[in-house]
């Protein structure tokens, strides 16, 4: 189905950009991998379906190296048609304690890539008629937690972005999307379920039944593979009039 489309996928050597990354894979998509870690554990998860894999480490909190990635993703890759806007980081603190230094990367990568990638990635999906935007931003991008101060105001700025955008696409084969994921089991989220297990004394799997059960009433953890069948959705004619959507899969989380 996404033969002959190319796709990056920011934030894609774990977790969900992985899984979206897999999923687009599956359907023919080139693939564009960024991210730190286990790059080579990526590029092989991607070795089953046949597609190219290409691979940039910027890091996404630097705009030089963003354009540098958006450079090559042009002039070796032919130009990007999908473009999932996925990196993204975590910090817990209260507001009066929240390292500025922390403030600042949490809404460098996970709010202001995302304006980058778009601005570089967009005249080329214009000019080809066609394109798909999908920024994963999150539960906490519709509805706040105590804690989250940075990490709330990006993922509600990554929403009001997309809104924007798919205003000013609206007329076009450019759409520009929001998935807004509850928990998924990631590194991201282990983190947090060892940060309750260790403040509550608990072990691993009362920390994560107490961390589902606090937001989320389906008790159930979103997968990476879920979230990559909904991109894959967002991809097809059907989803075509789907314009400034934030859509969440959250086992009811914002539905409380
Ligand atoms: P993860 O920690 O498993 O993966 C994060 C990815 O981003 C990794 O590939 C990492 O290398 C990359 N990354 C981090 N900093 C980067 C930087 N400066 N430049 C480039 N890449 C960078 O996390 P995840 O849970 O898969 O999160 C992916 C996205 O989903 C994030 O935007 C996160 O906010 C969002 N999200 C996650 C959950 C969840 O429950 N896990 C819920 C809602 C939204």
């Amino acid at each position: 189905m996404l033969k002959g489309k190319t796709a990056l996928v920011t934030g894609s050597t774990s977790g969900i950009g992985l899984g979206i990354a897999r999923s687009l894979a599956r359907q023919g998509a080139d693939i564009l991998l960024n991210g730190f870690g286990d790059v080579e554990g990526a590029k092989a998860q991607l070795g089953e379906f046949n597609v190219k894999v290409s691979y940039h480490g910027a890091d996404m909190s630097k705009p030089a190296e963003i354009e540098d990635l958006m450079r090559l993703a042009k002039d070796e890759l032919g130009g990007l048609d999908i473009v999932v806007n996925n990196a993204g980081i975590q910090h817990v603190a209260a507001v009066e304690h929240f390292p500025v230094e922390r403030w600042d990367a949490v809404i460098a990568i996970n709010l202001t890539s995302a304006f980058h990638t778009t601005r570089l990635a967009l005249p080329s999906m214009l000019s080809k008629g066609w394109g798909r935007i999908i920024n994963v931003a999150s539960a906490h991008g519709l509805v706040a937690s105590a804690q989250k101060s940075a990490y709330v105001a990006a993922k509600h700025g990554l929403v009001g972005f997309t809104k924007s955008v798919a205003l000013e696409t609206a007329t076009t084969g450019v759409t520009v999307n929001a998935i807004c994921p509850g928990w998924v089991l990631t590194p991201l989220v282990q983190k947090q379920v060892d940060a309750r297990a260790q403040q509550m004394g608990l072990d691993n799997a009362a920390a994560t039944r107490n961390l589902l059960a606090e937001k989320q009433p389906s008790l159930q953890f979103t997968t990476p593979e879920q979230l990559g069948e909904l991109a894959v959705f967002l991809c097809t004619a059907a989803a075509d009039n789907i314009r400034g959507a934030a859509i969440n899969v959250d086992g009811g989380w914002v539905a409380q």
